[in-house]
């Protein structure tokens, strides 16, 4: 029906290489390597295959290059990214912690991210998509709720489907118009995939059975859940539940795991390939991608998945 469409930031994130406490002190850095959670996304999701495409804002910089350069290479449609000739590309800096929390400095606000609008190139894009993939990252920038809003509208018009990955915050629920928009969201989603505790966010009801029944009574077909080093689950709207064990890897960088396992798990999805299968392929993308440092650079094609998913153990469920 079209492409798998995702509206976001894109970013590069910078590194610090010693755990320890923030950037109080000059220290020693690795990157820029390529970012944002949909920029990630969709990467994941134009390695395996089918058509996938990212509407976003970078700056005219090197910066921007770098996610355009390997966006590109990897097959995704980098048509309707913009590059803003006023605004540098936003960019994240993180320094782990010895208890495996993260400490960050964000430019995106006041970023080229936060520019996305809808361009002609963008309104193109949306009038061909056959999927939009939102993320809760799109109540941080009001242009990215916006056309996120806009393009539920025309995708669902067109007969296309929506996923949702929730990553967001509970206590961001707490501001402004951010509850309703968030249950919108929910209603609009056929597909959910949640990340432990995002799954009674989503719901508005603690408890899996509770939450799984909830999710479903409003309208989503689908949900799966991300259990970290524990797999994956799928739910069916006819109540069929299908456990999916992890690989074991030893973790190195946990970001972008969720990320990569959305976008493995939809690209799969709309390939045609049965639940069960494309939550190995997406439980694989989620694991080989923790064991590399830097966000994007375990995003991996399918024929890389075969060969990890032959030789990598799994952990019990
Ligand atoms: P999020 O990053 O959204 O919080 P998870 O941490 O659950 O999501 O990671 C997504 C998926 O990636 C998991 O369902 C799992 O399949 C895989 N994964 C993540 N961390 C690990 C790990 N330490 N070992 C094995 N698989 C992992």
């Amino acid at each position: 029906l079209g492409p798998t469409v995702v509206i976001g930031e894109i970013l590069v994130e910078i590194m610090a290489k010693s755990r320890g406490d923030g950037f109080l002190e000059p220290i020693e850095l690795i990157g820029p390597y390529p970012s944002g959670a949909p920029a990630i996304f969709i990467d994941q999701c134009a390695k395996i295959g089918g058509s996938a495409a990212i509407v976003a804002s970078v700056g005219d910089d090197d910066f921007g290059r770098i996610n355009i350069e390997r966006l590109r290479s990897d097959g995704a449609d980098i048509s309707a990214i913009s590059v803003s000739p006023d605004y540098p590309t936003g960019s994240a800096f993180v320094r782990y912690r010895d208890d495996g929390s993260r400490d960050f400095v964000y430019n995106i606000g006041k970023s080229a991210a936060a520019l996305v609008s809808l361009t002609v190139e963008a309104q193109a894009l949306l009038a061909r998509a056959g999927h939009l993939h939102v993320m809760g990252t799109a109540f941080a920038i009001p242009g990215v709720w916006e056309m996120t809003d806009h393009a539920i509208g025309v995708i669902k018009q067109r007969g296309g489907s929506v996923s949702l990955d929730p990553n967001l915050r509970k206590e961001l629920l707490g501001h402004g118009q951010t509850r309703e928009r968030f249950a919108r969201l929910v209603d609009a989603a056929d597909l959910v995939l949640p990340s432990g505790d995002e799954l009674f966010v989503a719901a508005g009801v603690e408890g899996e059975t509770a939450a799984i029944t909830a999710l479903l009574a409003r309208g989503v077909t689908e949900i799966a859940l991300k259990r970290g080093e524990h797999g994956s689950t799928f739910f069916g709207a006819d109540g069929t539940r299908l456990d999916c064990p992890a690989f074991r890897v030893t973790e190195v960088d946990p970001t972008g795991a969720g990320d990569c396992f959305g976008g493995a798990y939809v690209a799969c999805r709309r390939l045609g390939m049965p639940a069960f299968q494309a939550l190995e392929y997406a439980n694989a993308a989620g694991a080989r991608n923790v064991t590399m440092q830097g966000p994007m650079e375990g995003a991996a094609s399918r024929k890389q998945l075969d060969e990890f998913i032959a030789v990598t153990p799994k952990n019990s469920t």
